[in-house]
């Protein structure tokens, strides 16, 4: 049985009074299912340390692909673990999109990740271009396997997969509950003996609208929570349905 996870990623947003709000917000939270908080790095301690004696995690919403070094700005995986992190994410379509990140750093990131103790969510997911020409399936397909390449086949043993089509991330505009369950089932196969265990969270537009029937489908995990989780009432309110 695969429990239920609501991640909420703040992305880069807050200050640290804003951030103490939405941290007292959560101290309340009723939920069966496992949430995770993704802070902007800055803030990740002062999260850590005001979530300490409750059951909720904390990830880094990025991390480097280098174990250590002369690598300037960048945060290395045994940093986050070391701070006391448990997850990162990899791969967001922010990342992608805006700092030309490839599926090869995506996949190396991801490997670093779990080497470091870390529990990657890799996220995937194509632009409305990809979908119109019918190409979601393949990308997906592509993504997971230089991931397979990198990290190699037990790398998804313990692993979390995020579809979030590029077109509903911050756009109001979430993906047909029944091509997401499409996708999601996809992947499951793809990830052949681990399928069955692997987490998949669908990302995107999710609200308090929409999550209960995200979460009736058969292959959605969980939700990946990016503007509604700002919002403690409408984050708190999905928790409850997951
Ligand atoms: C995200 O950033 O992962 C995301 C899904 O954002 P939003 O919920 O705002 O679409």
């Amino acid at each position: 049985m695969r429990r239920s996870l609501v991640a909420g990623n703040w992305k880069m947003n807050g200050d640290k009074k804003n951030i103490a709000t939405l941290v007292a917000g959560l101290l309340d939270l009723e939920c069966k299912a496992d949430v995770i908080i993704f802070p902007p790095y800055v803030y990740i301690p002062q999260v850590l340390a005001s979530l300490s004696d409750t059951v909720i995690a904390v990830g880094a919403q990025n991390v480097s692909e280098r174990k250590v070094g002369a690598y300037t700005g960048e945060v290395s995986s045994e940093m986050l673990r070391d701070i006391g992190c448990q997850y990162c994410l990899v791969g967001h379509s922010e990342r992608r999109s805006l700092y030309g990140e490839n599926d090869r750093q995506v996949a190396e990131k991801f490997y670093q990740a779990q080497l470091a103790g870390l529990k990657p969510i890799l996220c995937l997911g194509e632009t409305l271009k990809q979908r119109e020409q019918g190409e979601t399936l393949g990308l997906i397909s592509a993504q997971i396997d230089t991931v397979l390449d990198c990290a190699g086949v037990s790398c998804f043993s313990d692993a979390i997969v995020a579809y979030e089509p590029i077109w509903a991330i911050g756009t109001g505009k979430s993906a047909a509950v029944d091509q997401i369950q499409l996708v999601h089932q996809y992947i499951r196969e793809k990830l052949g003996e681990f399928g069955a265990k692997t987490r998949i969270l669908y990302g995107g537009s999710v609200t308090p609208a929409n999550t209960a029937e995200l979460l009736g489908q058969a292959d959605i995990d969980g939700i990946l929570v990016g503007g509604a989780s700002l919002d403690i009432g409408a984050f708190s309110e999905m928790c409850q349905m997951a």
